[in-house]
């Protein structure tokens, strides 16, 4: 099979990973003009600093022995299969280095004859790259679950960032759809991982520290095929950010890619508004210092999908408002809709020299459309606002919005309203209600 083919087909079969977002879209472009392009995998990665990394997103084989239910590459798929050798890996990620498309490698993998031997073909082509032809850039590897400790270290010492795909939400989901993990293996490479990043850290003389995984571990969450609520699942989140200090958890939204009666139907659409709701959440557990059991809770467990998580909690925990912008404390700011952690801060910044007015707050990075139903400034509140759960519910959610989510819940599976009267909204969607006049 010549080296293109084998391109095309892992490609295709990486792109359900989603550890990285793959920009790989065909455009055939007529005869004679510039800008076609294969949908072969380049995808963007960010950097702890922010910095936005092309990737060469490869699989590095599609022949699975195993048959996970949910997944494309499953063995009992009658589809092409393909494997690379570490060397046209490492020879394809130099020529595409070399000619400045891209600034490093996402490295993935099906299992090939047995964990420990899909491990050490990766090994051997990262240690190409990394000895052999001298490449710096950034590499971002799949861990393999179950394969030897040793071989785990030895990747960590060659790849810039590891992740760990926990894949599904449960130990009871894992068994029913993925029968040939093992879920009790699945957390032992983040562990190691963590462990050992800890170990070389405390002693600073090991100057390796600095080498074992330095971009962290991240892991990915598929959602939607198997029955977990969307609680379960910030809980999940929560614990992982915790115990193994990830640097990020992805959430892909189920794409049913087989037909099988142990998940939802091919013709389902993928719940792409859950998988942006808990990206939010995600967000307000990394950064805003919410707990998991404030965004949700076992009695309301799934995502308002008219509102986003943090919205959802001002409303539901309106006693707490309005915050005074003046005097509250960094954490209470961050409660408030429409202020984020740079908006928080340029607040305290300014109020050490003036006293703050609602003119102020555009001009440090408020959306004050949003924030204006939950503060004051100095004691007063916005004239002739109504500060009542129910109308800013309805003025937080635009017509469009509206007409826009109602389709998406009436397909979805996931009806989560909660706090939101829809007949009402219904009768009043379209009248002025922001201000008494
Ligand atoms: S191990 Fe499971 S999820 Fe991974 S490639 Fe094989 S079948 Fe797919």
């Amino acid at each position: 099979m010549d080296l293109s083919r084998k391109i095309e087909i892992l490609a295709e079969s990486a792109k359900y990973d989603v550890s990285c977002s793959s920009s790989g879209v065909a455009d055939n472009q007529r005869t004679g003009s510039v800008g076609s392009t294969a949908k072969a995998g380049i995808c963007h990665s960010f950097t702890s600093d922010g910095r936005c990394v092309s990737l060469l997103k490869l699989l590095f084989t599609n022949a699975c022995i195993f048959d996970c239910h949910y997944c494309i590459n499953r063995k009992s798929n009658a589809i092409p299969r393909a494997t690379f050798t570490p060397q046209e890996v490492a020879d394809l990620t130099m020529d595409f280095y070399m000619r400045n498309y891209i600034e490093g490698l996402f490295l993935s993998s099906a299992i090939i004859k047995n964990v420990d031997y899909t491990s050490e073909l990766l090994i051997k082509t990262l240690k190409i790259l990394r000895h052999e032809k001298g490449f710096k850039g950034y590499i971002h590897v799949k861990a393999i679950p179950g394969a030897d400790e040793r071989l785990i270290e030895e990747l960590g010492f060659l790849a810039d960032r590891m992740s760990v795909n926990v894949e599904l939400p449960s130990r009871e989901s894992l068994k029913l759809l993925a029968p040939d993990k093992d879920p009790f293996a699945l957390y032992k490479p983040m562990k190691q991982i963590t462990h050992k990043k800890k170990e070389l850290s405390l002693v600073p003389a090991l100057k390796r520290a600095s080498s074992f995984v330095p971009a962290g571990q991240s892991t990915q969450m598929i959602i939607g095929a198997s029955p977990e609520s969307d609680h379960s699942i910030v809980k999940i989140a929560e614990n992982l950010y915790q115990k193994y200090d990830l640097k990020r958890v992805y959430y892909s939204a189920y794409i049913p890619v087989n037909q099988d009666s142990l998940l939802p139907a091919v013709t389902t659409d993928p719940p792409l508004l859950r998988e942006h709701r808990l990206y939010q959440a995600d967000w307000l557990l990394r950064f805003y210092r919410f707990s998991a059991d404030e965004i949700l809770s076992p009695e309301k467990p799934n995502f308002n999908l008219y509102l986003d998580p943090k919205a959802n909690w001002a409303v539901q925990n309106y006693e707490q408002f309005p915050i005074d912008v003046q005097t509250a404390s960094y954490e209470r700011l961050l409660r408030i809709p429409g202020i984020g952690p740079k908006s928080a801060q340029n607040i305290l910044k300014a109020r050490k020299y003036y006293k703050l007015h609602l003119s102020d707050l555009k001009k440090l990075g408020v959306v004050v459309k949003r924030a204006q139903y939950f503060i004051s400034c100095n004691g007063a509140v916005q004239a002739g606002l109504i500060q009542e759960p129910e109308w800013i519910i309805t003025s937080l959610i635009s017509s469009k919005q509206y007409d826009t989510l109602k389709k998406v819940n009436t397909q979805s599976r996931h009806e989560q309203l909660s706090l939101f009267d829809v007949e009402r909204f219904e009768a009043t969607k379209h009248k002025e209600m922001r201000y008494v006049n």
